[in-house]
């Protein structure tokens, strides 16, 4: 069965999009077979692997969370074509409108668990890139995973949104799926000149398990237009290296 790993924050612009798709990268080129879901419906991470939204319209996320779906999950994941072993479930605009379908169904938590149980044992590693709200959607994703990574971008403000973040996950913990765990918080978008930063930095490392610490680079977007990652366009990139290490982190807590 899949180990299924969220990357999530309730922030935008935190490089929960940029995490998933190298850490997704990272995995699928050690040999692992990935799938990650884009559960943002701005669709970041389905352009990101080179698919434009519109050529999925018909086969998507929405596909397969909506009450009266008939579609078979397998038709709406889609092989990365840059990367062997990397495959998407990819989001469309229409995302955000199931929303509120899906919050008046009873079972509401759980539907993205029942969705993915048909493919759970076609993968290695399953990642979800959470929307920036804690919505119906992010609390569907923390149910069904095993296991949570939280980007953090090193800036006051990011900071103080993550006390918010835990009390989630703690609750969706305590009520819902008690196998959740936080493998841990990966410093984004760091810059060493900047004081602030490092302040931040120095109060995330005192509280959490910082698993990883991304400098901020023009190098993470240049491929971006072309669907291709860090992790494969330069494979040795400081930033590439840190994706890996928390690519290894997961490994390891999937093995356990
Ligand atoms: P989120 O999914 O949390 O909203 P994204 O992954 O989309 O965040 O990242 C937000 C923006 O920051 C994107 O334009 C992305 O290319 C850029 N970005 C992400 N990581 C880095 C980095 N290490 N250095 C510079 N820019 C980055
Ligand atoms: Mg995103």
């Amino acid at each position: 069965m899949a180990e299924k790993t969220s990357i999530v924050n309730q922030k935008g612009g935190v490089a929960k999009t940029t995490s998933t798709h190298n850490i997704g990268v990272a995995l699928a080129k050690i040999g692992f077979k990935v799938l990650v879901v884009d559960l943002d419906s701005q669709a970041s991470l389905t352009y990101s692997v080179g698919i434009d939204p519109l050529s999925v319209e018909d086969k998507n996320i929405v596909s397969i969370l909506t009450a009266k779906s008939t579609v078979d999950i397998k038709e709406c994941i889609y092989q990365v074509k840059t990367v062997e072993n990397l495959y998407i479930l990819p989001s469309i605009i229409d995302l955000a409108q199931i929303e509120l379908e899906m919050f008046a169904r009873s079972s509401r938590e759980k539907i993205l668990e029942r969705a993915l149980l048909p493919i759970e044992d076609d993968f290695d590693f399953i990642l979800i890139d959470c929307p920036p709200q804690l919505s119906v959607l992010t609390i569907n994703a923390l149910s069904c995973s095993d296991s949570v990574i939280i980007p953090v971008k090193t800036d006051e403000l990011a900071f103080r949104g993550l006390t918010q973040l835990e009390d989630t996950i703690e609750e969706i913990k305590e009520l819902i799926n008690p196998k959740l765990e936080v493998i841990g918080v990966i410093a984004t978008m760091f810059e060493k000149i900047s004081t602030e930063d490092k302040r931040v930095l120095k109060k995330l490392e005192e509280r959490e398990q910082v698993i990883g610490i991304i400098k901020k680079t023009v190098e993470v977007k240049k491929g971006i237009t072309k669907g291709i990652s860090i992790v494969e366009a330069q494979e040795t990139n400081e930033v590439s290296l840190v994706y890996k290490k928390v690519a290894k982190k997961l490994i390891t807590k999937s093995e356990v």
